[in-house]
Parts: C-alpha cells; structure tokens; sequence
C-alpha cells in the first residue's frame, strides 16, 4: 500500500510548472462571457429593452414577444462566442448546481434555434432530485423557470440561463426560489419603514459579498487518500509537529504554484462577470481565501455557486484539488463562507451605514435593532439555516467555537444601544432636541475603521454591514440569506405595526421609534455578546442567559418546523407547510448519507488499510524482539511497543464491528428524522473519534516507509 502514497508524493512534487496566460487589463475582459444589460441595451430593440429592463427591476412576467426577441438576440451573442449548446442551470436541493445541455442545433431545419418558449421554461428530468417526497412517483415532473434578474452566461461552449426549479404542483425544489421570495419580502418591509423618513426610497435591495476559504492540495495526494475522495475530509491523520501555531500562514505569501492557480481561476470568474478582488492565505497551512465585491444578493449566491465551479476546474488544470469542505484536516482551522449583507436603498443608501446627520442615524439605529431583535428572537432558526453534517465540526464540536447566535456591535455601538435604553425614562418634551436628550445625536460617522473586531463572533457588526461568519464553506449562501432576510423582514414589520400604532395614538413619530427601539434594545440584551467567542466563560454566561447552544445538525434543523418557524415562512410566502417538512426530509437524508459514507469508509480504511499495516510491522517487531531475545538481549521498549500496537489493532477492530452493527440496526429505522439522529449520537459521537485515536497512534508507532496513507504533513506543506 505505502507504494501508492510515495508515488503520490513523488507526482506531487515534480510537477511541471504550468504556464497562465497574461489576460491584460481586466476592464478589457470583465463580463465578456455575460449577456448582461449592456449586451442587451446593444442586441436588443429599445422598445423590447425597455420592457425587459423593467421585467429584471421590478420582477414582472416577461410576454411571449419579447421572450423571443431575447432568445434570438442571445442565441445570436453566444453563438458569435462559440457556443453551441445552452442549458438552464438550477440550484437542486442537494446543495450542488445542475445542467442539462441542449445543442441550438436543430437538425430537422438544419439551422441553430432557441425560441422564447425554451428561454423561459423547461422540463429537466426531475425524478434524479431530491424533493423529501413532493412528487409522488407517478408524478415526476418539474420545470425550470427562467429567472431574468440574473444574466446569462457562456460556460465552456454553452449558454446557461440561471433559473428557478420547481415541481409540476408549483412548489420550490431549488434554494433559488426562497431566497427571491425572501429578497421581495424584506424589499417590501424595510421600505415601508425607510418611507416613514423619506418617501423617494421605493426600493429596497439586500446585497450580499461571500468570502470563501477553501484548501488545495496536490491532486495525485488528494487521489491517494480514499476519505478525502470519498467524504471530503480526512477521516484519519495524526496532526503534524508543526501545525497553525506559528500564525505564519496568514497573510504569508502565496506559494507559487497557488499564486499561478488563483490568477488562472480569477482571469474565469473575472470574464463571467464575478468580481473577484482579493485573494490571500487563511489561517491554517495550505488555507486560502477568494472574496468578490459584494452584488445584488441574488447574483452574489449564483456567483459563488460557480466560483465554485469555475475554482474546481480550474484546479483540475493546474493538478490540483479544492477541497470546500468545512474541516478538511482536524485540530486546523476549518472554512467558512463569511456572508457580508446589507441592505440599500434605490437612493443609493446603505441602511447600515452610521451617518453623520442625526436623523439618518435613526434610520441606520432602526434597522440595526431590528436585525439584532430578529437574531435574538429566531436564533435558532439561524442556526438550522447554517446546518449540515461538514458545518457541526466548525460548530459545537471539540475544537470549534461553541454553536451559540450571539450578535457584536463594538463598543461605541454597544454604548450608544445601553445609553438609549439607559435613557428609556428621560421625558422629551415639544421643542427639546430629541437626539441630545437620548444621546443618538453623535454616532460615530466612521465605525468603518475602527479596530475594535471580533473575529470570535458568528454575526458581527463590521461598520456598514454585518457578516454572518458561522456559514460553511459548502453551504449554498441562498439559504441562510433566505432565512436571514426573511426574519429582519418580520421583525421590521411587527416594529412598523408597533410605531404606526403608537402613532395613532398621537404620539410624535420620532418618539414612537425611540420607544418600540428601546423596547427591542431591553428585549434582546441577551444575544449582543463582545467577548470572546471561543472561550469557556462564554459558554457558561450564554447557558445563564438562556441562549441554546445546538451541537449537531440533525437537532439544529428541528427548529425549521417549529409552529413559530413555519408561521413566518407561510406568511411571507417564502415557503409553505409542505415544502419546509420536504426540506428537512432531505436535510435528514443528507446527514444520513454523510455520516454513513464516513462510517464506511472509515471501516473500509481500518480494516483493509491500518490494520494489515500495522499488523505486519508488528511482526517485524516480534521478529526483532525473538532474535534479541535469542542473543540474550532484552529490549524492554520493543516489548511495550508490540504491546500498545496489540491495544491499538484490536480497539480498532471491535469498535469497527461494532459500528458496523450498530448501522444495520438504524439502518431499519423508517422515520428519517430518528434515523438521521441514531446516526449522530451512535455512529459518530459513539465511535469515529475512538477508531481514529487508535488509528492515529499506530500512525506514530508503525515504520514510515510502511504507512500507507498520505500523512498531514505531506499533504499541508
Ligand atoms: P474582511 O475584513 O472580513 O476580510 P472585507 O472588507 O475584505 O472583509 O470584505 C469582505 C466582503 O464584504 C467583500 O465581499 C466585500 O465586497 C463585502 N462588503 C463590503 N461592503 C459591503 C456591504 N455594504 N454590503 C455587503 N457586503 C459588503
Ligand atoms: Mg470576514
């Protein structure tokens, strides 16, 4: 076996150097593979354009005419670029995206075809989707739906159209089709409240800027070793001598092979209009990360999405593999996918941003308590929007930062927050500054640059946006931005009721809104945390103030069918009964089918890798150990080590049947929910740290040249 692994290592490390094309200024290319507005203001007629820009502004149906006008135009464009086939490309529920290729060739006609009716629907065989039982079998049909307010691409040689998927009964079988409804109902909500100050604000849209980690390694390593292949992560490893303590990755610079990879990948996604700006090292060895400019939240999540993409085949080029997983390599940094949102007006403010003026302020003060109430009073459900089976090990589990929501402000905001709800008994009367007197009239303009960041939090504050941190770095980011807009939306409607009712009353408007904020200020006191994340007092204080702390995914996603959950979710029209209850079908599914891939492979490489390894090293030792014994030497250290390997091998060997059993019992279980939580607490909690400890210390004790697996230390440095 341990010849595999050398050849391994020997491909890895004389690998010719590939050559990256110098692409020029990036202006020259940017967007050139898009059929975006500008291509459309060129290819389309105005009146046809006019009618389209409105359609992508203001989400209304596009008619049958002007659908062929854009078919044929962009039919025109792509195959001007050299495609030959198109595609709708949809975000299935099983977190990956999908296409089916037509070719624009029609033979019956001998000539390239792409009619309205294509552009705008189609019937992909939807039977290979996960749908958590909305289709009964005799019932397999759904269609593509063409979503304009995300422009076309070319993609290799076919044009792909992003599109919504949905079942033949209308229900969503995508995350694209949530994450829409959502982005209209926070639209419809924050500008409701916007207009209480300023009634030319019509518009209100959440952006969103991914910041991805990722790990590469040499391809032929990452072949080599079947658990990274397999499940994604490594399932064995001892930790190298030399880990992250040095701190000397981050903002190190890049190692060339890298370096020449991301301006290959960045040259793509830079020609498919994703705006990728900043590249540098993370944390850990071998860590990377990619962010873009943030964009219009529904363009920034397909962006990601075939950032991806466009990374993973990039890599394939350069022999290397992207691992995306959220905990590639224990006792390292795992990866995240910071989600950075905002929300801006079509006057082209950012409600996040602190302003100078003391009346703006109360806008940004507004929708900085909302979202915090909204995190506090559907912390849970934020947390089941970030779940799945790689996340737990960055949340909640031993080497991670606990799973607890908690939101940081800083702390000139933090002031400003207690001094208004320290003021909530101040009297303002006719003619006093307001302001003044509840000490709002100076927020810091510049929170921007203020140091004061916390890198511990999972939502923090970060001076005219927040970033939701605990995302991973696998997740589809139209999930929990569906979640996330969806509850600031409710918050911000029960906090218009709460004022225009005050206002009724005849109450001034401004002190309405002073006294529903200092309400919600008092209310959600318990989720604003500063301190450090990841320490031992944290998880004591939050136990005390009541916030929950849910370790795995399959207990996480309970909270999506709480009747609290659900009645947001159906009321705002962002999902109905049935197609939350068939999603959390398919989450459990997916949790199964992870852990029970791991639980496999992890028997697999214990039983038919490690332990015939071990057991023949064994026998050199026994071997050496009769001989000395012979000559009348007695090494006591040989004995001891023949000894521990014994422990090892046969710890290794009980627990791998015995989880082998214990998956055929819960394999009967029917009910996935109880299936998928079997598999949680009596597979892996049970038994995968167990097997990997005996695995990792023959790791140490059996000879080098014999081990068959690509150790951390190859892999990372
Ligand atoms: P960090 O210091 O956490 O690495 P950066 O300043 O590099 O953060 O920004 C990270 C991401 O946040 C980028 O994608 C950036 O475009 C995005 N971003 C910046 N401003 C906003 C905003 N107002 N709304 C949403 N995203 C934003
Ligand atoms: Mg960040």
């Amino acid at each position: 076996m341990a010849h595999l692994r050398f050849k391994a290592l020997d491909l890895a490390n004389n690998r010719p150097k590939i050559q990256v094309e110098e692409n020029g200024k990036i202006s020259e290319f940017f967007a050139a593979d898009v059929f975006g507005i500008d291509q459309m203001e060129k290819l389309l007629a105005s009146d046809v354009f006019k009618k389209v820009k409105i359609a992508i502004d203001d989400g209304q149906k596009i008619d049958s005419e002007t659908a062929n006008a854009v078919a044929s135009a962009a039919k025109l464009w792509a195959i001007s670029k050299g495609a030959t086939h198109y595609t709708h490309w949809f975000q299935p529920l099983n977190g990956a995206t999908a296409e089916k290729h037509d070719t624009f060739f029609d033979a019956q006609s001998g000539i390239e075809r792409f009619k309205g009716t294509t552009l705008v629907q189609q019937e992909p065989d939807a039977s290979s989707f996960p749908n958590g039982g909305i289709r009964s079998t005799f019932e397999a049909r759904g269609y593509t739906a063409w979503d304009p307010s995300s422009p076309m691409f070319i993609y290799g040689v076919t044009l792909c159209i992003p599109t919504v998927f949905v079942s033949y009964t209308g229900e969503a079988l995508d995350n694209k089709a949530p994450l829409l409804k959502a982005v209209e109902v926070i639209d419809i909500a924050a500008t409701k409240v916007c207009q209480l100050f300023d009634k030319k604000i019509t518009r209100v849209r959440a952006s969103l800027g991914c910041e991805q980690e990722y790990f590469v390694i040499d391809k032929a390593l990452y072949s080599s070793r079947p658990d990274l292949v397999m499940a994604g992560r490594t399932l064995f490893g001892h930790n190298p001598a030399r880990g992250q303590q040095l701190d000397d990755h981050y903002f190190g610079s890049i190692p060339p092979r890298i370096y020449n990879f991301m301006k290959d990948f960045e040259i793509e996604a830079l020609k498919l209009g994703i705006p990728v700006s900043t590249r540098h090292n993370e944390v850990a060895p071998s860590q990377y990360e990619v962010a873009p400019l943030f964009e219009d939240i529904n363009i920034a999540t397909d962006h990601n999405l075939l950032l991806m993409d466009v990374m993973s085949k990039v890599a394939e080029r350069h022999r290397l593999k992207v691992l995306f997983h959220e905990k590639p390599f224990a006792k390292l940094n795992g990866s995240g996918k910071h989600n950075n949102w905002s929300l801006i007006t079509n006057t082209g403010v950012n409600l996040f941003q602190p302003s100078s003026s003391a009346r703006e302020n109360l806008l940004f003060l507004i929708f900085l308590i909302t979202t915090v109430k909204a995190v506090h009073e559907y912390a849970d459900l934020l947390r089941a929007s970030i779940a799945s089976a790689g996340n737990d090990h960055r949340l909640g589990a031993n080497e991670a930062p606990p799973a607890i929501m908690s939101v940081f402000l800083g702390s000139q905001l933090t002031n400003v927050l207690d001094e208004l709800e320290k003021n909530g008994n101040v009297k303002v009367e006719k003619g006093d500054n307001m302001y003044m007197k509840l000490g709002i009239d100076k927020i810091p303009p510049i929170i921007l640059d203020n140091t004061d960041r916390n890198r511990t939090s999972p939502f923090a504050f970060t001076g005219n946006k927040f970033e939701f941190r605990a995302v991973g770095s696998t997740d589809n980011p139209g999930t929990p931005m569906a979640v996330l807009n969806l509850i600031v939306a409710e918050q911000l409607t029960q906090f218009y009721n709460a004022v225009e009712k005050d206002i009724n009353k005849g109450t001034d408007k401004r002190l309405a809104i002073v006294n529903v904020l200092r309400k919600y200020i008092k209310e959600s006191n318990a989720i604003r945390f500063e301190g450090d994340g990841y320490s031992e007092e944290w998880l004591k204080e939050a136990k005390k103030r009541g916030l929950s702390n849910i370790k795995d995914t399959p207990r996480a996603i309970d909270a999506y069918l709480t009747e609290k959950a659900k009645s947001i979710f159906i009321k705002h029209g962002v999902l109905n009964e049935t197609e939350i209850e068939a999603r959390n079908e398919i989450r459990w599914e997916n949790y199964i089918k992870k852990i029970q891939i791991e639980s496999r492979v992890m028997g697999d490489l214990a039983l038919n890798h490690i332990v015939p390894t071990a057991i023949a090293y064994q026998n050199k030792l026994i071997k050496n150990a009769n001989g000395l014994n012979g000559l009348g030497i007695k090494n006591t250290q040989v004995l001891k080590m023949i000894d521990s390997m014994s422990d090892y091998i046969e710890t290794i060997q009980r627990e791998v049947e015995n989880m082998t059993e214990e998956r055929k019992r819960i394999n009967k279980i029917v009910d996935n929910r109880k299936k998928a939580l079997a598999y949680c607490d009596d597979v892996k909690i049970k038994y995968f740290d167990k097997i990997r400890y005996a695995v990792d210390k023959l790791e140490l004790i059996v000879d080098n040249e014999d081990w068959p697996l690509v150790k951390y230390r190859e892999m990372l440095f």
